[in-house]
């Protein structure tokens, strides 16, 4: 299925301050909160997708490259598209809701998801040949970690539900709320023994280093999640470690999709003659021969030299792009070699078929 309009979708205009982005979202939100809509799965993928709309227009750098490149631009070509799970999408709520979320901006709890940890987020700065093959990377990071020796009892003011429930008095009357237990923060237990190093929540800062493979094909500002390697939590679930990938330009090398584009420049007497020439690939100097008689803006493709497929097996290829370098200056001994050549029939320009089709090519290419 195609993707919506992220504008479309939030019900607004493009020129939407960011004030109205999150006004229409937060709309959104209430309206097809899973906890106000269960076991209906419409509701479920409209809440997602305001969410997925939400996450790229409220970040302005995310929002241009959306409003410039469309869903291409902010999801990394082909990727699984962008999406977020449901965790992501609660952990979005502090800012929209404003501190404790949706279920203190409701008043209400939802008891059935489990705790979890909060997420870790890094980024890691791959070059082209990392980014083309996969890596194997080791990403050093602190988390928050239940230390060694503490034990928990049931939190006495919950009574190890986890939420406190009292009676507002609100413009519709009275209602019960719940809320998220003040004195365990949820998780229905209290430390009860503590080493000393650990916190209030017998939580301590540990530093770890997690390996990490990286698949090739993966672009810029894809974000891989290793599950369960984020923060611990007492009496929930980990987080998720997410890393964020970050392109570093390749210098002469440019990335397009799975292809890689080499702009190659070449004298006239290279192309005129034929030559023997080595190009820079990702893996390393290749040798490539030029025909005699090669136009300028032919392209070369070095078939298997681009880039892995993300989600398959196949690899792109390499696609040069054929320069003629013409000299800024001449000597005049040159001068006179080149006027002496000048009404050679040979060189005019005569374009036959395949050489008007090298700028469909080019077309096609770029
Ligand atoms: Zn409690």
């Amino acid at each position: 299925m195609a993707k919506r309009d992220y504008y479309e979708i939030l019900g607004i205009t493009k020129g939407a301050s960011p004030e109205e982005i999150k006004k229409a979202y937060r709309k959104m939100a209430i309206a097809y909160h899973p906890d106000k809509n269960p076991d209906n799965p419409e509701a479920e993928e409209k809440f997602k997708e305001a969410a997925e709309a939400y996450e790229v227009l409220s970040n302005p750098e995310k929002r241009q490259r959306y409003d410039q490149f469309g869903h291409q631009g902010v999801n990394g070509g082909g990727f699984s598209g962008g999406g977020m799970n449901m965790e992501d999408i609660f952990s979005q709520f502090g800012d929209i809701f404003g501190g404790g979320g949706f279920d203190s901006f409701f008043g209400g709890g939802s008891s059935r998801r489990t705790k979890k940890g909060t997420n870790l987020r890094v980024k890691l700065k791959l070059n082209l040949k990392e980014l083309a093959n996969g890596v194997e990377k080791k990403i050093k990071v602190k988390r928050h970690m239940i230390a060694d020796g503490v034990t928990f009892k049931t939190c006495a003011t919950c009574h190890g539900s986890g939420q406190v429930k009292k009676v507002v008095n609100t413009m519709l009357g009275q209602m019960v709320s719940a809320s998220t237990c003040p004195s365990c923060a949820g998780s229905g237990q209290i430390v009860d023994k503590k080493p000393l190093e650990a916190d209030a929540n017998g939580l301590v800062i540990r530093e770890e280093i997690i390996p990490i493979n990286i698949p090739g094909g993966v672009g810029d500002n894809m974000q891989l999640s290793l599950s369960g390697k984020g923060n611990e939590i007492p009496g929930g679930v980990p987080g998720d470690l997410l890393i964020v990938i970050e392109e570093i330009p390749d210098e002469v090398l440019i990335r397009d999709g799975v292809n890689v584009v080499y702009d190659l420049y070449v004298s006239f007497i290279d192309v005129a003659l034929g030559a023997s020439l080595e190009v820079p690939t990702i893996d390393g100097k290749v040798k490539i021969k030029l025909d005699p008689g090669t136009q300028s803006g032919k392209i070369l493709r070095l078939k298997g030299k681009g880039i892995k497929e993300l989600n398959g097996y196949g690899k792109g290829d390499q696609l040069i792009h054929v320069n003629v370098w013409t000299p800024k200056q001449v000597s005049k001994e040159e001068r006179e070699k080149l006027e002496s050549l000048r009404d050679s029939e040979n060189f005019r320009p005569n374009p036959g078929k395949s050489e008007k089709s090298i700028f469909d090519k080019v077309k096609e290419f770029f």
